[in-house]
C-alpha cells in the first residue's frame, strides 16, 4: 500500500473546546509529553463542551470550507 492510496478518504470531523487545566495538571501533562506519551485528565461526569471550531484531523481543514469537497490528508 502506498501512501497515496491512503492519503485519500472521508474526513474525519473534530471539535475544539475549551477546556480549563490547574497547574498541576499542566505539570502532568508536560511530564507524560516529555515521556513521548498523549497526555490525558478526567473529566467529571456530565461535565457539557462548548465546541469552538469543528475541522478534519486529516486535511486540517475547517468543515465549513471542506465538507463538500474529498479529503485528502496532510
Ligand atoms: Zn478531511
Amino acid at each position: 500500500m502506498t501512501e497515496n492510496i491512503s492519503a485519500i478518504g472521508a474526513h474525519e470531523w473534530q471539535a475544539a473546546t475549551y477546556v480549563p487545566v490547574t497547574a498541576e495538571q499542566l505539570q502532568s501533562m508536560t511530564v507524560t509529553s516529555a515521556g513521548g506519551a498523549t497526555p490525558q485528565f478526567e473529566l467529571p461526569a456530565g461535565t457539557e463542551l462548548d465546541v469552538i471550531a469543528v475541522n478534519c484531523r486529516r486535511c486540517m481543514r475547517p468543515f465549513a470550507e471542506a465538507s463538500e469537497q474529498p479529503c485528502i490528508a496532510v
